[in-house]
């Protein structure tokens, strides 16, 4: 099925969300939109994902505790009730392995760049590292990059 067809029944059963093409995959609670990559692999999964959090009403700052067991959630809704309704095909396994995929790259956003220790969440994308005091930020857990900048204060 084209993205295109999905996308079309979902704007339609959930007025109150807003579809929009992006670079990421990502539930904006903010703007009530999900944004979809279209040329990404795996595309109806992912849409379906997105707008599990959506229907969970995930807002868009927690820290990273909160966020394992919201993607959790999201991946649960996907799999039991979205992806039979829309008739895609998730699998357990592929939503065990996103889920896998997502706690480690929490992981690594969670590293002091100096020392490779993990550090402590202070905030949302803030982080300190309790073994040599360097701080840093990484970008926002929505969008599954992974970058850090350093924080000089
Ligand atoms: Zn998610
Ligand atoms: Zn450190």
């Amino acid at each position: 099925m084209p993205i295109k067809n999905l996308v079309d029944r979902l704007a339609a059963d959930y007025p109150n969300i807003q579809f929009k093409p992006g670079e990421h995959f990502m539930w904006s609670a903010s703007e009530k939109t999900v944004y979809y990559n279209a040329r990404d692999i795996g595309t109806e999964t992912f849409l379906l994902h997105e707008l599990a959090h959506a229907l969970l009403d995930h807002s868009d700052y927690d820290l990273d505790v909160e966020l394992v067991r919201k993607e959790s959630e999201a991946w649960d809704m996907t799999v039991t009730k979205l992806a039979d309704k829309y008739g895609v095909d998730v699998s357990e396994k592929e939503a065990e392995m996103a889920l896998e995929s997502y706690r480690h790259w929490l992981f690594r956003r969670s590293k002091c760049p100096d020392c490779g220790t993990n550090g402590l969440q202070t905030k949302n994308t803030h982080y300190k590292c309790i073994a040599c005091g360097c701080s840093w930020r990484a970008n926002d857990a929505r969008v599954c990059e992974l970058k850090r900048y350093r924080v000089t204060a």
